[in-house]
């Protein structure tokens, strides 16, 4: 995504959807306007994920994680024109997601279609390497649950060795979602383009 220079300025302006300056550290619930379970989805990209999963279910309160701020003004723009109020944005790196939330905060991770990083050298980016994992299961309530879909084969069975090595269950598995596509499968960004392309979409739903 071509870069903004008012993306800052842009996103600053929309404080009380976007967290910039990590305001709402240690405190995400004081970010909604009332109490619900919060669910995080970490790499939100354009949003069209969290904001329809939020207009499907008023009940929960969504947090989008994404680092990039030129990615972050579109989910943004789609907050505002929605008025969802049970959406937030954390303009964040996912590796701080422990010095941001507090343990056993959080009801539910998503993950949808993460940067694979094929080198070996850079597994440890993987947003379902052990590391991650640990932070996910020290954020969540007992028995919890990561929700991951990607076309990524390579990286579907490195989250698939990595979650099994860290002990998670297998609660469901589609290898080839949109064979039969369940009614309440979200088709995010990537999944669109990829599918158009003839990708099989991976999915799994796992618990510590
Ligand atoms: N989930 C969206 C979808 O399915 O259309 C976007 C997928 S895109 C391949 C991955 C997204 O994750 C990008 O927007 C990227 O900026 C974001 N991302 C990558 N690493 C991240 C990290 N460490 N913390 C937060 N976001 C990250």
């Amino acid at each position: 995504m071509r870069n903004k220079p008012w993306a800052i300025d842009y996103l600053e302006s929309n404080n009380h959807i976007v967290d910039v300056n990590n305001t709402y550290s240690k405190r995400i619930k004081e970010f909604f306007s009332e109490d619900r379970p919060v669910h995080i989805e970490v790499g939100t990209g354009m949003g069209t994920f969290v904001t329809t999963l939020a207009q499907n279910n008023p009940d929960i309160n969504y947090v989008g994680i994404e680092i990039d701020k030129n990615v972050m003004i579109r989910v943004t723009e789609k907050v505002v024109e929605l008025g969802l109020t049970n959406v937030r944005l954390l303009l964040l790196d996912a590796n701080k997601l422990m010095e941001y939330f507090n343990e056993g905060e959080i009801d539910k991770v998503y993950l949808n279609f993460s940067d694979p990083w094929p080198k070996t050298r850079h597994a440890k980016r993987r947003l379902t390497h052990k590391n991650f994992l640990t932070s996910y299961k020290q954020l969540l309530k007992e028995g919890s649950l990561v929700e991951f879909k990607t076309d990524n084969r390579g990286l579907f069975e490195f989250s698939l060795m990595s979650m099994n090595a860290f002990g998670m269950k297998f609660e469901n598995l589609n290898l080839d979602v949109h064979d039969d596509e369940p009614k309440e499968n979200i088709r995010t960004e990537y999944e669109e383009k990829f599918s158009q392309r003839g990708h099989k979409i991976y999915w799994i739903q796992a618990s510590f």
